[in-house]
């Protein structure tokens, strides 16, 4: 079984997802008594976020690829960032490492395509949501992606920010979101990428007009079954 490098803390709320799922899932598919084998580097989030906000991605660029360096100097096959904004940094963290990152936009773009839809709706941050990394990606796949307006951008940042990363979930948000879901629906996407690693703790399936694709469930779950790859079950341990 390959070791998973995880940089998690972004914000914790969302790693403490990633790290149980892929251990259930490790657990699943490979019965007994397995879990997954994860190295984790947590960041402290507040200099993160300091950073994003003044602007200085160079700062978070170093902190980043400091973390994933540790981690492949520990034993790490490869590398997962557990937050879809941080995937900004991918190509200034790949240059200093020599193990491959897992791309959280490849397992979403994956589950989307194979439902066979081709215009999807994408959540998460502002910078997220109106920068390239996620969305260039996404349409590299072959899907067309649309974002929410506006007001709409700055409302679910402010949600991300605010609430989420605090571990608050409030109904009023919740009805915010799935008004703006219904605006995509409306405008033709087939189903809603949840872009932010949070915003699965206030959106379900049941909740949204749209089939939903959660980047923390799909990211998480990729990285699982990239860390059992062939592994065979029935050889214990
Ligand atoms: N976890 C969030 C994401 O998936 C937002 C927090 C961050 O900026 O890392 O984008």
């Amino acid at each position: 079984m390959k070791t998973i490098g995880l940089i998690g803390g972004m914000s914790w709320e969302s790693t403490v997802t990633y790290y149980e799922l892929m251990n259930r899932i490790t657990a699943e598919k490979l019965g007994g008594f397995h879990s997954a084998r994860i190295l984790m580097y947590n960041v402290d989030f507040a200099e993160i976020e300091a950073n994003m906000t003044c602007g200085d991605w160079d700062a978070n660029a170093e902190i980043l690829a400091d973390a994933a360096m540790r981690l492949e100097k520990a034993g790490a096959d490869f590398i997962v960032i557990a937050t879809n904004t941080i995937h900004k940094l991918v190509p200034a963290i790949e240059k200093r490492i020599g193990i491959p990152i897992l791309h959280i936009a490849d397992a979403a773009a994956e589950a989307v395509k194979r439902d066979g839809i081709g215009k999807v709706g994408l959540l998460g941050t502002k910078v997220t949501m109106t920068q390239g990394f996620i969305r260039d990606r996404l349409t590299a796949a072959g899907l067309e992606v649309i974002v929410p307006d506006g007001q709409d951008i700055d409302a679910v940042n402010d949600i991300i920010f605010n609430e989420l990363c605090h571990g608050k979930v409030l109904d009023l948000s919740r009805e915010k979101l799935k008004r703006i879901i219904s605006g995509m629906a409306e405008k033709g996407a087939g189903g809603v990428i949840l872009g932010c690693t949070e915003i699965g703790m206030l959106i379900s399936g049941t909740d949204s007009a749209l089939k939903v694709y959660d980047t923390t469930v799909l990211h998480a779950t990729k990285a699982a079954e990239e860390a059992i790859g062939t592994v065979d079950a029935s050889c214990h341990p």
